[in-house]
């Protein structure tokens, strides 16, 4: 196998095909709300209720999806390249819990996620599956000032030190089911590529910056990623995208 250690990078679309609607870059609208209302520090401080009724409602609805045959390729790819001694690192920009419930590992969360909250008075997170208002109370410091543990566009994302050690140690980059221009995720293909690096995309149509990367694999990522890893783990090699 000549690839050892794969970086793998997910956005919405891969959770599309289990029900979960993707952010709609052309209106940017989020599930029929502005993305300023709705994923902005300021958008919460002019409407904590209205951003907490969103979160709480996505909540509630992401407990009821599974993973779907893209989650679950990931999955394989993961354990297929474990056996042989490499890695695969998945660095997800969704805040649902589909590469978890599909039982991957080495998931890294940088934009938050759903089932966390973060107190900004003391600036603890911690798992919490149920809604939350301006009421709920941390469990450390007991202060009503609990916020979706969610990265809002202007924020820094999480775990960026963890994401720069494993794309300066991958040796093949996936991107599935991103649009490409949700920053600085979208700029981890082009570090990539200039380091010579085969970068692969999978989507449904070519994303904004898909000029640079180094194959297409179009179509849902439901069908196009399961045939990609069973022809990966088969010969170790990359296939070409008209070969599945
Ligand atoms: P995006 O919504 O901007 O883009 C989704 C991309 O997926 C598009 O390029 C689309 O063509 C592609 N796509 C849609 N269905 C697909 C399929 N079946 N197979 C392959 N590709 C498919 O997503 P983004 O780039 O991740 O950026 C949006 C931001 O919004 C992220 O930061 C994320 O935090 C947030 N978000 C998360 C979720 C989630 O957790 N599931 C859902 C919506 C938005």
């Amino acid at each position: 196998m000549s690839y050892q250690h794969i970086l793998v990078l997910t956005g919405a679309g891969i959770s599309a095909e289990s029900g979960i609607p993707v952010f709609r870059a052309e209106d940017g609208l989020w599930e029929q709300h502005r993305v300023e209302d709705v994923a902005t520090p300021e958008g919460f401080a002019r409407n904590p209720q209205l951003v907490h009724d969103f979160y709480n409602n996505m909540r509630r609805s992401v407990k009821t999806k599974e993973p779907n045959p893209a989650h679950l390729a990931l999955t394989k790819l993961q354990a297929g390249l474990e056996a042989r001694g490499g890695t695969v690192t998945i660095v997800t920009q969704n805040i649902d819990d589909l590469h978890d419930k599909a039982h991957s590992h080495d998931i890294i969360h940088m934009h938050g996620a759903l089932n966390s909250i973060l107190c900004q008075h003391c600036g603890q997170s911690y798992e919490w599956h149920e809604d939350c208002d301006g009421t709920t109370e941390c469990k450390f410091c007991h202060h009503q000032a609990m916020r979706p543990d969610i990265v809002w566009f202007g924020e820094i994302p999480y775990h960026m030190d963890a994401i720069e050690r494993a794309i300066e140690r991958c040796d093949l980059f996936m991107a599935i089911g991103t649009s490409g221009v949700v920053y600085p995720a979208a700029g981890f293909v082009s570090y990539c590529s200039r380091q010579g690096k085969p970068c692969l995309e999978f989507n449904l149509a070519p994303s904004a910056n898909s000029g640079v990367f180094t194959q297409s694999f179009l179509g849902k990522a439901g069908t196009t990623l399961p045939a990609f890893v069973a022809y990966f783990l088969e010969h170790g090699t990359i296939p070409e995208p008209a070969a599945l």
